[in-house]
């Protein structure tokens, strides 16, 4: 019996061969073969675009239904080592007759930003204003997996897939059915290809991690193939999305018109630099201080959250950034006010990096306070149960039942929200006329007269006046109409600062402003 085993083994090894594929990994396999002849993809070691654009800032739209805030890229290029999995891309972005505002930038953005960012293998950097590289290793994950979603990085990666497989979609409208390659790469990322009936690229689907989409749609096009040279083809027009949602809408990221591209040339200045290669993984880092009684900043990091006590439960200004940092900020808020349950989360607005911690306090059961601008987002986007396969977080592996008991615990509000307990409070107050966010709160507490405000400022004390923001006149301007009487600034950036310096620095500022007209909205 064991001997017949043995032979059966043996014989379906003979007839089949090693290449045991389903015909859909035939098939993919013969269209990427087709794709790779049709633009010459394996002939491509490394590429140059040079060109002209718009960039947009993520995550940081006026309001959650807006498009994504964006500027021109007078000049970008986008430089590919595919052998070496590295890639730069560079730009200088100006303001050109793009809408100033939103965030991510202090619009309007004035004269030139250079940017640099890099990637090779598992190291990430940029180069700072000096041209000083600065670690950003955690993000080089998802920076290579965008190389396998370049036009030739595509078909490259797809070949290497032995599980790629092809289906036909008819689209319909179009009058035309293309076939769409998926493929997975590095363990974990998945991605789709449209080719068209020569056998091009057109479109790839995609998504990587993000704190408050999840799996985050990306959508790249490439249209406007021309021939480079040595029989290969590179698409001179880029477009993408990122972020995508059918509750929202689509998300513009970049587009890019290139002038120039060039195929296997001597690539320089991708050497991962020493301060990158020996930088320490970026870890969670808590710094509480004491602002009043029952009131603490836990600072730390590049985002501040406030807790406050009260006399049955706990609150927590701000869960910015991530899952991690959010975890780290309630377990701080439980060590300081112990036995007390985190009632509520207030949030200043709605911008990723103000509100990707949101999730840990939801999965905690807190109820998150916010302007009834974010309502549908946040209820039908950020904390939604879906499971989240690149990146888990703590809500995504512990999910509320959408058939209840909680969570659906939002709170919003259109001017004003209070909590109180008839001695401590945190008072929201809806910022008008400022361009940064249509859903900013900045958050009183009457008690101590504290205020706490993001990405208004306040600007260092002695910051001449020809210095201060729009941002800062416009936190001025929303104190004196709502009347607060405030002692303490506590930013969500920075340090926290005397109402006594605010108004010296910033009051002459705001008169100054006053006469010039109602600022861009
Ligand atoms: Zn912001």
């Amino acid at each position: 019996m064991r001997n017949l085993l043995v032979t059966l083994v043996a014989i379906s090894v003979l007839v089949l061969g090693p290449a045991v594929e389903p015909a859909v990994a035939q098939n993919a396999r013969a269209l990427l073969q087709a794709a790779d002849n049709a633009v010459g993809a394996s002939k491509v070691n490394s590429i140059v675009y040079t060109g002209t654009g718009r960039i947009s800032y993520l995550g940081q739209n006026f309001t959650t239904t807006d498009d994504l805030p964006r500027v021109d890229m007078k000049t970008w290029s986008q430089t590919i080592d595919y052998g070496n999995k590295a890639a730069k891309e560079e730009m200088v972005r100006v303001q050109g007759n793009n809408p100033p505002r939103g965030g991510g930038a202090g619009f309007p953005i004035t004269g030139e930003q250079r940017s640099t960012t890099l990637v090779s293998g598992n190291y990430a950097w940029q180069l700072n204003a000096q041209g000083q590289p600065q670690a950003q290793n955690d993000q080089a994950e998802a920076r290579q997996f965008m190389i396998w979603v370049t036009p030739h990085g595509f078909i490259k990666a797809a070949l290497a897939d032995p599980n790629a497989a092809v289906t036909d979609r008819e689209f319909v409208g179009g009058g035309r059915t293309l076939r769409v390659v998926g493929f997975t790469t590095m363990g974990k990322y998945r991605a789709t290809g449209e080719f068209n009936a020569q056998n091009m690229l057109e479109r790839v689907v995609t998504w990587i991690p993000n704190p408050v989409m999840g799996d985050m749609q990306v959508e790249i096009r490439y249209t406007d193939w021309r021939d480079v040279g040595n029989g290969i083809k590179a698409p001179f027009h880029i477009h993408m999305h990122q972020g995508d949602h059918p509750l929202v809408r689509g998300m513009n990221y970049m587009d890019a018109q290139a002038s120039d591209v060039k195929a296997n040339v001597e690539i320089a200045s991708l050497t991962v630099p020493d301060a990158v290669r020996n930088a320490a993984a970026p870890r969670v880092n808590i710094q509480t201080t004491k602002l009043a009684d029952g009131v603490w900043l836990i600072a730390g990091g590049s985002h501040n959250s406030v807790a406050v006590e009260f006399k049955d439960f706990a609150t927590i200004i701000e869960t910015p950034l991530d899952d991690a940092r959010s975890n780290a900020v309630i377990a701080e808020t439980k060590r300081l006010i112990p036995g007390k349950q985190i009632r509520y989360v207030v949030n200043t607005h709605h911008h990723w990096d103000h509100s990707g911690g949101l999730r840990a306090a939801y999965a905690e059961g807190a109820t998150i306070v916010t302007n009834e601008l974010n309502k549908n987002f946040y209820e039908r986007v950020v904390l939604v149960p879906q499971p989240r396969t690149l990146s888990p977080d703590r809500l995504s592996q512990f999910p509320f039942a959408t058939t209840g008991p909680g969570p659906g615990k939002l709170e919003t509000y259109r001017d004003r929200y209070a909590i109180s307990d008839g001695d401590q409070s945190v008072i929201s107050y809806h910022v008008e006329g400022f361009n940064h966010a249509g859903d900013m709160a900045i958050v009183y507490l009457p008690k101590s007269k504290v205020l706490i405000s993001a990405d208004m400022g306040p600007p260092a004390a002695g910051t001449p006046v020809e210095n201060v923001s729009l941002s800062s006149v416009s936190l001025y301007n929303n104190i004196k109409r709502l009347k607060l009487d405030v002692s303490q600034h506590v930013p969500i950036h920075g340090n926290p600062s005397s109402n006594a310096d605010f108004e010296r620095t910033v009051g002459p500022a705001a008169a100054r402003a006053r006469p010039a007209g109602p600022q861009a909205n």
